[in-house]
């Protein structure tokens, strides 16, 4: 299913163009506008599904594959160092287009970029009190 106002709807359905390095029936990889570095990419479901919690456990499970093979392919051909796998959720998590997408980035040595996060530093109970939260008991 597609959604008639999304841009990522348009683009994985090829009625607006992009430069696509991989297509089949149900997905399309295009390459960012806004690369984080040399070769960044997003794998595209053709169907719309809004972020990871819409995403079927089917499309879920060959999303990675397909994310291992392009960082494979993509490794091979730019002859990167070094390689991310990010996908937002939410606004608060960074996401922007409202279309679930797994980014492909590439990583090289020296590149400048960072997918970082500031170390918290939990107490031993406050782990515990977070796990029980988690799995119930
Ligand atoms: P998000 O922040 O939602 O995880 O990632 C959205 C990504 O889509 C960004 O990296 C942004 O550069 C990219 N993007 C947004 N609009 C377009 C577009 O029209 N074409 C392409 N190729 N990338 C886009
Ligand atoms: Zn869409």
């Amino acid at each position: 299913m597609k959604d008639k106002d999304c841009i990522f709807c348009k683009i994985a359905g090829g009625e607006i163009p992009s430069k696509t390095i991989y297509e089949d029936e149900e997905f399309r990889v295009i390459l960012d506008l806004g690369p984080a570095a040399k070769g960044h990419a997003l794998i595209l479901p053709k169907d719309h599904f809004a972020n990871l919690y819409e995403l079927p456990d089917e499309t879920a499970s060959r999303v990675m594959l397909l994310a291992k093979r392009m960082a494979a392919q993509i490794t091979d051909k730019l002859q990167c160092d070094g390689f991310n796998l990010v996908q937002n959720n939410g606004e608060v998590a960074g996401q922007t287009v409202f279309h679930f997408h797994m980014h492909l980035i590439p990583r090289y040595k020296d590149d400048g970029q960072k997918i970082a996060w500031q170390p918290g530093k939990p107490s031993q109970e406050e782990l515990e009190e977070i796990r029980n939260q988690i799995v119930g008991n």
